[in-house]
């Protein structure tokens, strides 16, 4: 049989899943996020690629329908897949690492949704806060439950934002693409080119990138984007398997591709 993807069907899903999706949407409001980057976003604890890697060995998304192996297996998967395919060397380290903005949970609380057992404020599909919800979101039933739906300053089509102004004058809801994308950005090492920085930070907006939503936010900047997430979610979802693989022995290849894009020092997280 056929392996489907993403079926959030209320029969086949756990009910965790179904669960983080109605916390995430309850407590994700503009003002939890403009706290949560002021809170993250410091900089200050430097902690070296591979421990991070090591560290989401002991973490299993609880958003994920579809597996149920530590994260630190979904990035081996899909830098492997994307090396198959002999696509370039800074797209490879870029499915390595996408998601080790999961990292947060070292440093996060159950209160901010950013722990083990709390993982609303970390994973799962991401949406703008500031505007209305869109119906394209994982379980639709739960919008109302935001309580910006309820501010008329928020729940408009384009909210607090002016149209057109572009997928990167927007805040999303706060989670791990964020978190890496400027931790990265803040790493002076960095080289890895654009198109991996908007591979990082809008992998989770579905709602966008496969809902289709937020036209009337949207500049002409992001049609491209939309190619470059769309071109790396096949690796993001299609690769998912069983498979396990060994993190000591996949560093020999992936060590001098990290070096050549993110220098040899540790990453202020
Ligand atoms: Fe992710
Ligand atoms: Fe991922």
């Amino acid at each position: 049989m056929e392996k489907t993807f993403r079926n959030y069907d209320p029969l086949d899903v756990t009910s965790a899943v179904r669960e983080h999706y109605r916390k995430m949407r309850q407590h994700q409001t503009l003002d939890y996020v403009r706290g949560m980057h002021k809170k993250y976003l410091t900089f200050d604890k430097p902690m070296p690629l591979w421990e991070a890697m090591e560290h989401l060995n002991s973490l299993i998304d609880v958003s994920d329908p579809d597996l149920d192996l530590p994260n630190v297996q979904h990035l081996i998967q899909s830098a492997e897949a994307i090396r198959e395919d002999n696509r370039p060397d800074w797209m490879q380290l870029t499915g390595l690492i996408h998601d080790l903005g999961k990292v947060m949970y070292l440093w996060g609380s159950d209160e901010d949704g950013t722990s083990q057992a709390e993982q609303w404020g970390m994973v799962g599909d991401v949406f703008v806060v500031g505007c209305a919800l869109p119906d394209t979101c994982v379980y639709p039933e739960f919008n109302t439950l935001n309580p910006d739906m309820k501010d008329k300053r928020y729940n408009t089509p384009s909210g607090i934002y002016e149209e057109g102004c572009g997928l990167d004058k927007l805040n999303l809801a706060w989670g791990h693409d964020e978190y890496l994308y400027q931790v990265l950005e803040n790493h002076k090492e960095n080289k890895l080119p654009e198109e991996a920085m908007t591979m990082i930070r809008y992998h989770s907006f579905y709602p966008w990138h496969t809902g289709g939503s937020y036209t009337e936010l949207l500049n002409e900047k992001d049609q491209d984007y939309l190619e470059i997430i769309r071109d790396f979610n096949r690796y993001d979802l299609y690769t998912k398997s069983n498979t396990i693989y060994d993190l000591e022995a996949i560093k020999d290849y992936y060590q001098p591709i990290a070096e050549k894009y993110l220098g040899n020092g540790p990453i202020y997280w």
